[in-house]
């Protein structure tokens, strides 16, 4: 991790992190008077905000397909596609007693990840993989997908986004025993700047048990398994 040092952020210091995708912190950069806005607040604050940045771009924004441009990015912004900064909309993640005494590793595969790279506010697009071992709590499968896109669906660096998955989880379940594997594309990467677009960056954070070799050889060899029912 990289200390910033916001005095000294200039121009080039910006193009560095961006290029070399460095997240400065665990935890999302917000500030504290994140939330004093509602959202209809911020929603009306960004349409002006996106107005201004397609009228200096020259769009004309008179012509009836883009008249509602404004509105609609704001509205996808504050409601959609970066909803996951606010608590409140955190899913529940409520977790239930063991009863079937299942003792081994639950893999939840191929969960779809959409989220936006914090550095260019570009897509993200990729699959996550998460898995647990129960201490005596189990959680309901759509949970975690639910728990995935909350994190997904906020400015993010995938890095940061994965270990915000397993920590989320190892609270709600009360184990250690958590792992999380992100394959994703990076559109800053695929379609700008380099423009490889083959290339795709896996990130995993393994807690508890599944930092053993063997634990973690487990998760990652169900990985491999055909799913395609197809
Ligand atoms: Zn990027």
């Amino acid at each position: 991790m990289f200390e910033v040092n916001n005095n000294k952020m200039n121009d080039e210091r910006i193009d560095d992190i961006g290029d070399n995708h460095v997240g400065t912190s665990a935890k999302n950069p917000l500030r504290d008077d994140a939330f004093d806005l509602s959202d209809q607040e911020k929603i009306a604050k960004i349409q002006e905000s996106v107005k201004d940045i397609l009228e200096t771009l020259g769009m004309d924004l008179t012509d009836d397909s883009m008249q509602g441009t404004p509105k609609r990015v704001a509205k996808s912004f504050v409601n959609e596609i970066f909803m996951g900064l606010n608590p409140a909309n955190m899913p529940k993640a409520s977790t239930f007693e063991n009863n079937y005494n299942y003792g081994e590793m639950l893999v939840e595969k191929n969960i779809v990840v959409y989220s936006t790279c914090e550095h260019h506010l570009l897509p993200i697009i990729g699959r996550a993989h998460v898995a647990y071992i129960s201490g005596g709590r189990v959680i309901g499968l759509s949970k975690m997908n639910r728990l995935v896109e909350y994190f997904s669906k906020r400015p993010q660096v995938q890095e940061r986004l994965t270990m915000q998955i397993v920590q989320a989880m190892q609270e709600a379940l009360g184990t250690q025993d958590v792992a999380c594997v992100i394959d994703a594309k990076h559109l800053c990467v695929n379609s700008r700047g380099i423009k490889d677009i083959e290339s795709s960056t896996v990130t995993a954070e393994f807690g508890g048990k599944f930092k053993e070799k063997n634990t973690k050889r487990e998760f990652l060899d169900y990985l491999k398994m055909n799913t395609d029912f197809n």
